[in-house]
This record gives structure tokens, sequence and C-alpha cells, in this order.
């Protein structure tokens, strides 16, 4: 049976890989979350996890003597999660962790030889090349879980891995709350309307993220990166009822869809559980029931961050880790109702425009950006209000 550490526990991802664990009787030898004790408790006492990572110190504090009759280990602070990575002695690290706080535990994962169920994508975006590397010299697997991803992953398995045969990839967005809306209609929008999702139950940085279209930028970038086929193969369809969750087109001109009723937990499960698949409780599609499919093409011009996303990955460099953490900065304040929806599309682009290009990254690179990228917004949006 596979072990697994499952970093972000608590959050929308975390608690769907709980329920899955238990349908699935899956063990899970450690967890992690930023904050929420309660729920880490709860997860300690049914699952008996030997490492618990805590990132906030007092929280850690408190849990730590709440659970002090069990032997779990409670680890506290930045490095919390990235210690959790490299000592559990899990099989795969499903991380789900929000934001590019998941690359160094990520990384600590794979020098460990463990698998790596991503369902945390920043990190592919911001440090594709640095975890690829990774991955390839210790020989694990990198198995996607966000569901564009994890469709394109599942149709390419069928084609003996050759990439001769990949003409298109084809990533299906809801759309989000605001299909159809013009830049006018977005001036006017709130933090109520922009975290009502259409289809998907998500949590609060990936719903602005889908409304905005940011998270089909990002998406696309992870493509890149997961699939090695570059932007200009690889198209976006709005795709209003998240039935089809992507497709890849071959050189042969047939079109293998990934299908299925819209719920997280059928990624988690064939992540967890590849090569080999298990019986969910997922809702099923109903084919005795009529219902419509239908696609249209997403408006790049008014959701500027999608082609904003295949600028920054053709540019390559730190171009995509610059947008990724304006955007990170620019959805925080938005969440706090410090600046308005439309903000968030023209601060990031001018956050790239203006922060120095650099063509080779590291891990120490990569951080002085993202506080680069994160003081200019935070700069900008002051002078605005
Ligand atoms: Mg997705």
């Amino acid at each position: 049976m596979k072990k697994i550490t499952l970093l972000g526990s608590t959050g929308s991802i975390g608690k769907q890989t709980i329920e899955v664990a238990r349908e699935q009787n899956i063990k899970i030898c450690a967890i992690g979350a930023k904050q929420n004790i309660k729920l880490l408790e709860s997860q300690i006492r049914e699952f008996k996890p030997s490492l618990c990572a805590v990132v906030d110190e007092s929280a850690g504090k408190e849990l730590k003597s709440r659970v002090s009759d069990t032997d779990t280990k409670v680890i506290i602070g930045e490095d919390a999660p990235s210690i959790v990575a490299r000592e559990s002695d899990g099989d795969i690290l499903l991380n789900s962790l929000m934001g590019k706080c998941g690359i160094a535990p990520t990384l600590e994962a794979i020098k460990t030889k463990k698998d790596i169920a991503m369902a945390n994508k920043e990190p592919l975006v911001a440090a594709g090349d640095i975890i690829l590397r990774a991955v390839k010299e210790n020989g694990v697997k990198l198995l996607p879980v966000d569901s564009e991803h994890s469709a394109i992953f599942q149709c390419l398995d069928t084609s003996h891995n050759s990439p001769d045969f990949i003409k298109r990839l084809i990533i299906t967005a809801s759309g989000g709350p605001f299909f159809n809306k013009t830049r006018q209609d977005l001036e006017k929008v709130t933090l109520k309307d922009a975290l009502s999702h259409p289809t998907w139950s998500m949590g609060a940085k990936i719903t602005v993220d889908s409304a905005t279209l940011m998270n089909k930028g990002l998406e696309v970038i992870e493509a890149v990166r997961l699939f090695g086929v570059p932007e200009d193969r690889i198209d976006v369809t709005v795709h209003r009822q998240s039935i089809v969750h992507s497709m890849v087109e071959f050189c042969d001109g047939s079109i293998l869809a990934q299908m299925g009723h819209p719920d997280m937990k059928h990624c988690i499960s064939f992540a967890l559980n590849y090569p080999e698949r298990k019986e969910t409780l997922c809702e099923k599609l109903d084919f005795t029931k009529s219902f419509s499919l239908t696609f249209d093409c997403p408006d790049e011009d008014t959701f500027s961050l999608l082609s904003l996303a295949r600028r920054c990955v053709k540019k390559g460099g730190n171009a995509p880790a610059i947008m990724n953490s304006a955007n990170e900065e620019a959805v925080k304040l938005f969440l706090q109702e410090k600046i308005r929806f439309i903000d968030i599309f023209d601060v990031v682009e001018e956050a790239v425009v203006a922060l120095p290009f650099r063509e080779n990254i590291t891990l120490e690179s990569l951080e002085e950006d993202d506080r680069l990228a994160r003081e200019y917004v935070r700069k900008r949006m002051h002078k605005l209000f």
C-alpha cells in the first residue's frame, strides 16, 4: 500500500485527498499546513501520521501541546514543510500547498526519491526548470493533479510517450463567473462576485485566478513544462460545463478527450494510484439523460493575463516567476479589498514589464524576484488608493 505525505492538508485539495484516503484506505504518514490546527488535530487523531508540519509558530506550539498524547511529532516554522517532505517515509508527496512556498518541499521530496503528485501549480510555473531537472536526476515520477493536466496526462498515456505524435494540447477553461463580460463590466466586479465560481469548488486564491483567467495562463505554462509542448501549440477553449477536462490532438488529426463529472477527487485518486485505478465515490456522468457540451473561444484581449502568461513562458528566464509573484500579491490585496478586481490585470502586466529580466534562474534569484515583484505591486497600488 502506498504511503502518502500530504502538504496543504487543510486546504480544498487537502480535504478532498483526505476523503479519497478514507474511501480507499490509503495510509497518510505525514501532513502539514499553515495554521488550521483544529483540522490538523482531527486529521492527526484519525490518520495517526508520524509527522505534522505547521508553518505558523504560535499555532504550532498550541497544536504540539494539544496532541502531546499521540505519537505524532509536530515540526514548527517556515521550513517545517520541507523538513516533513524530507523526513517522512512516504512513497509520494501530494503537494497542495498554495503559491510558490511549495517549491522547497517539492525539491526535498524529490531528493529523497519520493514521487510527486502536484496540485500546487506555482512551483512549476516559477521554478519549472529546476524542478524538472531534479525529477530527471532522481528518477521519480511527476504526476499532475490539476484537472486539465491530469486529463492530458491520461490522453498521452495511450501514445507510447512519443512527442512526435502530439500535434496540439487543448486545455478547457470554465470561463469563470465573468465569461462574455467586457472590460467595463469588470470594473464593477466585487469580491463576492469573483468568489462565486460556476462549476468548481476551490480555495479563494485559485477562484480569483479562475475569474481573471490567470489560472488558465498558469496552466498553459504548467503544460509547457510538464509535456514539453511549446505554448503556440497549446490552445485554450471555454467549455462552460467542465465535463471535458482537456484534450490532445495527435498528428493524424485524431483528438482524445478525458471526461468526467467535475470533481477533483478523480484527479487525486488517479495520481495516487497511478498506474493503477481504483473505484471512487465521485458522481458519474449519466448518458441516459441528455446534456450538451459547448466550446467557445476565450477573449484574450479582455482577459489579458492569459496572453501575458503566453508571452512570459515564451520569453522564459524569470518572466513567469515575476508574473506569478506579482499575481499572488495582487490577489492577496484584492482579497483584503484593498484593490479592485480590474487592477489585478494592469499591475501584474506592469510588474513584468518594469522588473529586470534574468535569463538564468536559481532558487536565490527566485527569492529576490519574488520580493521585487511583491514590493512593486504594493507600491504601485498604494499610489492609486
Ligand atoms: Mg485546473
